[in-house]
Order: C-alpha cells, then sequence, then structure tokens
C-alpha cells in the first residue's frame, strides 16, 4: 500500500475556527479553552462499492446510497472544524454490480485502481481497515487494491500463515496492526501542538468460515478483544496521545468466544479512546437501533461510557465523533464526546436526498459507472426456462424455485465442513413481487434466454442476508401453517370463492422447498397474519413428507431463509435468533447471482413440491397481473382457468380444488 504518500500528508487543519456552523451542531466546541482542542473524527463504513446514488440490481438512481453523498457531508465537516481526521472502516470492495464487475469482469491487472480505491483517494482518509467482505475475492485481488489507495491499512487480528503466536504480539501480521499519526492540532486560542493519535483495526474473525476458500492455509484471525489487550497498551507505550479503534465489528453485549460483533467489549479495553464500529449495517447513535441494551447509551453514543459511532451501510450516513481533548502534562486525554450518525437522506412522504453529489467523487468513478450499467443490463447467464411469479401464491413458482435453488446451493457448501453438515438442508423463500397493493404489473417476469443481473432484483427484492436455521419437523409443519393463513377457509362444493386474505403479505408466505406437502383449505388458517394463533387445532399442512416419507416431528434440518425471517419477521412460530446456527455475510440476491454466474445456464421449473389437497366440486377465484395468460399452460399443479377481469388491471382465475 502507499504508505509514503499518507505519511506525507497534511496535519488535518483544515477551514478555521471562524466557521461558525460547527457551534451550532455541537456546542461544546465553543469552549475549548486554551488547553482544550476539539477533534471531529469522521467515518465511512460498509461502502460496498457503493460509490454513486444508483441502485445497479434495480437499475435506477437510489437516495440512500452513494459515497459521492457522504463525500459532501465530511466536505461540510471539514470546512467548518478546526481539526479533523477521516477513516473507513471496511466493506469496501465487495456487495455491488460494480464491484462484481470488477472482479469477475474487467479484473485487477498490476498498477489498475479499483474504482471504490479511486473515489476514496479523493477524500483524504488518514486510516482504513479491513472488513469481512474485502475477502471475498481473494487475498491477492485483496492486496491489489489495497496497493492502490493512497492512505494506509491496519489490522491487528489478520494473520499471515497458520499460526497465532502464543503472545499476540509476537503474531505474523497480514498488516500492521496499528499507525501512530504525527498531526498537527490547534487549540481554543489557536496555538498549535503536535499530538500523536494511534488507530489500530480489527476483522470479525469469522472470515476463516465466511471465506475458507479463500483463506485457510494462507491466513489465520484472532479474537478482537485479545489482540486489543495486547497491542493497545504498545502504542501507549509508544506515545500514542489517543487511540481510535477502527472496528469492523458489530455491537452485541453478550460475550462469547471470537466474538463477530465484539465492538462492545472492545470499549471496555484500557486506553481505547472512541470505537467506529460498522458490519452490523445499522445505526448508533440513534432512536431505532441497539435500544436496552445494558452499557449502551444510544443518545449520548457511548459503549461503556467510551464514544462510538456506527455508519449506516453504502454511505447512508457518515459516523462522526467529536472529542474534547486536554493537555494533561506532555499528553491529552479526552475529556468529553459526542457521537452522531448524519444521513444523506431524510424520509418524507418519500426518501429526499439532503445533501448534493461530490462532483470529484462522481467524476473519479465515471468510466466504471458506465461499464457497471453495461455489465447489469448484459446476460451473465441463462435461464432455461421463464422466472415469474403470475402464480406464485397458488402454486410451486419458478420466482420462488430459483429463490431456495440458489439458498440451498450456498448453505449446503458453507456447512460442509461443520456439525450441521449431515443435516438436510430446506429452504424457506416468498413471493416478493406479487401484485396486490402495487399494481397488476408488480410481478417478477422474465424471460427463457439470457439474463442478467438487473433482473435479480426483480427476482429478490430487498438487500436481506441469508440465514440458516436449525429447526426440527414439527416447527417446518408450524412454519408452513403460517404461510397457509395467506389463504381463506373455503366450503366444499361452493363455487368462485375468493381465495386470498388480502392483509396477509406475500413476503410473508414461505414455500419451504426440500418437503411435500399439500394446503388443506377446508380448514381454518391456524395463524392469522400477524402470527397470533387463531385456531390452535386446526390442521392445514398435510402429507407433508421429506424424501417421500411422512416427517418425522422430531427429525432436525436446517432450513436457509433471511435475517428477516430469522430475526422475526413476520411473528413465525418459533422462528427467531434463537435457531440462527449461521448468520451468513451475504445477500441473498448476491448469492442468486453467484449461483448464476457458477451454473451457467439455471433451470426454475418449480418442482410442484406444494399444492392445494383436492376438494370435490370447489372452486375458488383469484387475481393476478393480465400477462399470467402466457404462462397458463405451465401450472401443472392446479387446474386453472381465465374467469374475466378484475378490478384495477387484474385479470380473474378459477382454480378448480
Ligand atoms: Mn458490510
Ligand atoms: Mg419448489
Amino acid at each position: 500500500m502507499n504508505t509514503q504518500l499518507a505519511m506525507s500528508r497534511r496535519g488535518f487543519l483544515a477551514g478555521t475556527a471562524a466557521t461558525a456552523g460547527l457551534i451550532v451542531l455541537h456546542p461544546f466546541s465553543a469552549h475549548a479553552q486554551a488547553n482544550q482542542a476539539h477533534l471531529r473524527i469522521m467515518e465511512t463504513t460498509d461502502i460496498h462499492v457503493n460509490v454513486l446514488p444508483y441502485d445497479y440490481y434495480a437499475d435506477k438512481p437510489n437516495e440512500t446510497m452513494g459515497l459521492s453523498r457522504t463525500a459532501s457531508l465530511i466536505k461540510a465537516v471539514r470546512d467548518e472544524a478546526t481539526n479533523s481526521m477521516l477513516v473507513d472502516n471496511g466493506d469496501f470492495v465487495q456487495g455491488s454490480p460494480m464491484g462484481d464487475y470488477i472482479a469477475y469482469e474487467r479484473g485487477m491487472k498490476e498498477g489498475d485502481v479499483h474504482p471504490v480505491i479511486k473515489a476514496m483517494n479523493t477524500l483524504s482518509y488518514d486510516c482504513s481497515t479491513l472488513g469481512n467482505h474485502e475477502f471475498n475475492y481473494g487475498l491477492s485481488f485483496m492486496d491489489k487494491v489495497l496497493a492502490g489507495a493512497n492512505y494506509p491499512f491496519v489490522c491487528a487480528n489478520l494473520i499471515r500463515g497458520t499460526e497465532l503466536a502464543a503472545n499476540p504480539r509476537d503474531d505474523k501480521l497480514y498488516l500492521k496492526p496499528y499507525l501512530i499519526l504525527d498531526r498537527t492540532i490547534k487549540d481554543g486560542a489557536g496555538a498549535e501542538h503536535p499530538i500523536k493519535v494511534g488507530i489500530i483495526g480489527f476483522v470479525p474473525p469469522q472470515i476463516m468460515v465466511w471465506d475458507s476458500k479463500n483463506l485457510s492455509g494462507n491466513v489465520a484471525t484472532r479474537d478482537i478483544v485479545q489482540a486489543a489487550e495486547a497491542w493497545v497498551p504498545q502504542m501507549k507505550e509508544e506515545g500514542a496521545d489517543i487511540v481510535i479503534a477502527l472496528s469492523h465489528s458489530g455491537i452485541d453485549t453478550k460475550k462469547t468466544e471470537m466474538m463477530e460483533n465484539a465492538s462492545f467489549f472492545l470499549a471496555g479495553v484500557d486506553g481505547i479512546d472512541a470505537i467506529f464500529t460498522g458490519h452490523q449495517h445499522l445505526v448508533f447513535p440513534g432512536p431505532k437501533d441497539f435500544q436496552d441494551m445494558e452499557g449502551v447509551d444510544t443518545k449520548k453514543g457511548t459503549l461503556q461510557g467510551k464514544q462510538a459511532v456506527m455508519g449506516g451501510f453504502w454511505g447512508s450516513h457518515m459516523g462522526l465523533i467529536d472529542l474534547l481533548l486536554e493537555r494533561d502534562g506532555n499528553t491529552w486525554k479526552v475529556v468529553s464526546g459526542t457521537s452522531e450518525a448524519r444521513p444523506i437522506f431524510k424520509r418524507e412522504d418519500k426518501i429526499v436526498a439532503t445533501v448534493a453529489d461530490d462532483p470529484k467523487v462522481v467524476q473519479a468513478v465515471e468510466t466504471e459507472h458506465k461499464a457497471t450499467l453495461d455489465y447489469v443490463r448484459r446476460p451473465v447467464g441463462k435461464t432455461s426456462a421463464p422466472l415469474y411469479s403470475y402464480f406464485a401464491l397458488v402454486a410451486d413458482d419458478p420466482s420462488v424455485q430459483i429463490v431456495s435453488q440458489a439458498q440451498i446451493w450456498y448453505i449446503k457448501d458453507l456447512l460442509k465442513e461443520t456439525q450441521w453438515k449431515d443435516l438436510p438442508v430446506l429452504s424457506a423463500a416468498a413471493p416478493f413481487k406479487s401484485g396486490g397493493r402495487n399494481g397488476a404489473d408488480y410481478y417478477t417476469d422474465v424471460p427463457a434466454g439470457d439474463i442478467a443481473i438487473r433482473n435479480v432484483a426483480d427476482l429478490y427484492l430487498y438487500p436481506n442476508t441469508v440465514r440458516a436455521l436449525e429447526v426440527t419437523g414439527a416447527q417446518v409443519k408450524e412454519w408452513l401453517e403460517m404461510s397457509a393463513g395467506i389463504f381463506r377457509q373455503v366450503e366444499p362444493g361452493k363455487a368462485d370463492q375468493p381465495l386470498i386474505n388480502t392483509d396477509f403479505p406475500s413476503y410473508n408466505f414461505d414455500v419451504i422447498d426440500g418437503v411435500t406437502y399439500k394446503i388443506d383449505l377446508s380448514q381454518p388458517p391456524k395463524y392469522g397474519a400477524k402470527g397470533e394463533v387463531l385456531n390452535a387445532s386446526s390442521n392445514r399442512i398435510k402429507d407433508l413428507m421429506f424424501e417421500g416419507k411422512p416427517i418425522d416431528p422430531a427429525a432436525k434440518f436446517v432450513v436457509a431463509s433471511n435475517n428477516y425471517r430469522a430475526g422475526g419477521g413476520g411473528n413465525f412460530p418459533e422462528i427467531n435468533e434463537s435457531k440462527v446456527i449461521f448468520e451468513a455475510p451475504d445477500t441473498n440476491r448476491d448469492v442468486i447471482v453467484r449461483y448464476i454466474v457458477d451454473q451457467g445456464t439455471i433451470n426454475p421449473s418449480a418442482d410442484a413440491n406444494w399444492s392445494f389437497a383436492s376438494m370435490p366440486d370447489t372452486s375458488v377465484l383469484f387475481e393476478t397481473g393480465p400477462k399470467a395468460k402466457d404462462f397458463i399452460g405451465d401450472v401443472k399443479a392446479v387446474k386453472i382457468e381465465p374467469a374475466g377481469e378484475g378490478e384495477g388491471g387484474f385479470a380473474k382465475y378459477r382454480i378448480t380444488l
């Protein structure tokens, strides 16, 4: 990496103390005495190659993301601050089609500068650490990316080779564990003083599992807190006046070995003055995330009393920690501080941008932006059958099938060297685009043939991440009973009864692949739309089989799903964090893209693993998009026929049960 440039850079004197904007935002800054100084440290985190406010999956602008917007917040602070620094907290190299384009198509030749680094190089970062996603494309790719940066990287718990030393200070580290930056700071009276700012970085140790293909045999990781306890005292010995941690790790107050989200316990390490966090893609401080956790102050922005911040993700926020420092003999100590996560947008009736693009950042990636647009619009694979969701609520469906195929492919591979390797892997997936209030055009519809990355947004609407849960056969059945709540009760022998309970969102209609079952609509729903028990003794799920035999209620299964469901989203019976055995770092749609690239040609034909139980002389009506007529011949599991026009452009169909 190019430490030369970083070392020769200016101190962080910028702007003048006379700029009053700062005083309005941060009242304490007005009170710096002659022996005191303010230091404003800004963070970007989890940028994931989202340089511009553009969602390449959807192929349209998106005001909630983009480093070019965060850059304008950074500029504004720099212009008003007497003393400021800028750090990045990792996960910059992967996570958007621009990153995939560089990794899978253009490549990184020796001397190439990665577009996210080109963009970041315009912002004068002081330091960065590595996130877990830096390893996704392999170590040599990462090395080439880091080499293009005009700022340094630190990571104290990534070890070269496979051996951890008896004493962490003897670890052969991949990067420098920390840096001590010599800077000049201006005090409240305008006098300049030297200050040594120590910066140490950490990556989640779980990279060894998530990227074992790239990493095992090459590197190893150490517990974050253990590494900090070893290195922070050395930083103090070397004269660091203050120590800030770049922790690509989230906030969790339950201590475990090799913690993934260790920032709370990092705050407990003596000598660390402030912690920049990330990885969880959440916001801290603030009224939404991390509420009611002991030792976590979501108003003051402190963890165990130390200032901390988490700046969202994809450039959604700039993290800002303001420290009031005081001269203490010949060193500096922190006397007070504030934290803030400053967003680039606000929510009114719709999402509104609150800052403009920084033209330098936009310019830096102009070429790669165009190339990425071309990349997402160009085929990356083929589908041997059309992908549509017109019948997703009434029959097993290709748009849901493909998501489950990709999830099973991904989770089986990740669990193959774990204690769960012998458990059957099922997959839960729900139709996201299925008409409803969004209108008669709101369906997935990708024709057979070439498939482009932009089509994947159509298959998987939300940026969820993959989770694997361990559940019993009995819990699989209840999971499906909950899903079946989307259907109204149907009276045997009656014609043209309405089928769908429109209060039940389609994204909670999980189809579970890997088992077969029938849904008996003559029974009342067991659960309501909010997970409440409506009819405790009702059983709509019939003939639930695994490998052709009735499912054993005590048997154990792994179910691939997403962070929403695994976090209790939809209130599915007993489905919550306690069942999670694997939190994948990847989004479901990235997994789908990888699956398509890996397979070349996908076959999303539904396997008809579920259907309605037959009811003689009974029919139901449901509404779908008018384009459904093109695919009606494909739907084998139900007897379906057109039944005229519905309201709002929808088409009616009759299903004979
Ligand atoms: Mn991330
Ligand atoms: Mg299926």
